[in-house]
């Protein structure tokens, strides 16, 4: 009888994302196990010199050297394909890691991207800083309104990249209308989907050609590894990504992409379960603080496209006090349960004062272009019980007379 090791794809590519998550890609090894196998190997060993020729020359199947290929992570790259919909995936050792590549691989001097105002710092960092040095050339837009990408675009435009929801604002970007304009003019579209994740966003559904991921955040889910992805066609993967991250080295280590594995297990359960709660303590919030930004509360000026385009809006947001850094850090010195971190897609609950951390790499008139401002503080809502979560921020609003 035949062993069920491998997996069929023409019966696998059907299972629904909860499925996937839980059994895509798995690839089992001859002992049958049912967890996927952790494969701490660097190399491997042939039978024959000429099966070592015949692999090196692509004409046999098989790995060669865990930069280029390991077992463990091939499992991961597959789960995340299928999660994504996508024709193929490459992980990479972190988020940043794999937005570097993303960008490096198919840009060059002389060319011209569009990139949304609000992002990760380091992705700022890489559109504003690294990418001029080679003589590539970025727009920064308020990806907020679509029609700003089309009248960024010029005749060398070739990319258009931006974050929804992004990071700290919230700001969300119509996936169908920005995807829509870049295949009009022939722009391809690269898009960071951390904070949704292929179990609430899917942007290629609405015509994105690339999305990037840290998959550190909600991906592992538990604060424990750093990771990333990045998702395309086949055509892409292997033509331009593969050439690029082969030769220059951001390979993902088998132990982290194991662990991720084990991550996606439960990633549907906790996103959707953090989303309840983000909302809960959200809900609370919005009574107590002059301004908070969380696309899943109506108040949230973008709050129908985003329940358009997503299944639940996430467990990131923000809110924003009038008393400057002084009461922002005062809220947070205050706190007793939840912690002061500026992790985010962990289960444990996080805030953090963007403008003093996660963005305090920035120049000033960057964070204020971007609607980083001093009273701003970020929230990530964990897996705890919403009501203690609520307990800790109403101690801590009325220590800063709020
Ligand atoms: C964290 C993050 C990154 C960077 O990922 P790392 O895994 O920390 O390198 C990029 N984009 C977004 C939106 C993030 O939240």
């Amino acid at each position: 009888m035949k062993r069920r090791t491998g997996q069929d794809q023409s019966i696998t590519r059907h299972w629904r994302p909860a499925t996937q998550a839980v059994r895509g890609g798995t690839a089992r090894s001859e002992f049958g196990e049912t967890s996927e196998a952790l494969f701490l190997t660097s190399g491997y060993a042939y039978d024959c010199a000429g099966d070592a020729a015949a692999r090196f020359a692509g004409e046999q199947a098989g790995m060669t050297y865990s930069r280029l290929q390991n077992p463990t992570v091939e499992m991961l790259e597959q789960r995340i394909a299928l999660l994504e919909g996508a024709e193929a995936c490459r992980t990479m050792a972190t988020g940043m890691a794999a937005m570097t590549a993303a960008l490096l691989c198919q840009l060059e001097s002389g060319d011209h991207i569009v990139a949304g105002r609000a992002a990760f710092g380091s992705c700022r960092w890489l559109t504003d800083t690294l990418l001029p040095k080679f003589g590539i050339e970025t727009t920064i837009v308020d990806a907020r309104d679509a029609d700003q990408f089309a009248d960024a675009t010029k005749a060398n435009t070739k990319l258009y990249f931006f974050e929804t929801p992004a990071n700290p604002t919230m700001d969300v970007v119509d996936l169908r209308a920005v995807c829509g304009m870049a295949r009009e003019r022939g722009v391809r579209t690269l898009v960071d989907n951390a904070f949704a994740t292929p179990a609430l966003q899917r942007p290629m559904e609405y015509g994105a050609d690339i999305t990037a991921y840290s998959a550190t955040k909600m991906m592992d889910g538990q604060g424990r590894v750093l990771a990333g992805a990045v998702c395309g066609t086949e055509d892409f993967i292997t033509n331009t990504l593969l050439p690029f991250t082969r030769n220059t080295g951001p390979t993902l280590s088998a132990f982290n992409a194991w662990v991720v594995l084990k991550g996606l297990e439960t990633l549907d359960l906790r996103i959707r379960r953090q989303s309840e709660n983000a909302l809960k303590v959200g809900t609370f919030l919005e009574g107590r603080v002059p301004q908070i930004l969380h696309p899943g509360l109506a108040s949230h000026p973008q709050h129908t496209l985003a329940m358009s385009q997503m299944d639940m809006a996430g467990c990131i947001f923000a809110i924003i006090l009038d008393g400057g850094r002084t009461q922002a850090h005062g809220l947070l010195d205050a706190l007793r349960l939840i912690d002061i971190s500026n992790n985010i897609g962990d289960s444990r609950s996080l805030m953090t004062h963007p403008s003093s951390t996660t963005h305090a790499g920035l120049a000033e008139e960057k964070r204020v272009e971007m609607g980083v401002t001093e009273g701003m503080l970020r929230l990530n809502v964990g897996l705890e019980d919403p009501q203690d979560l609520i307990d800790d921020l109403d101690q801590a609003l009325r220590t800063v007379g709020l």
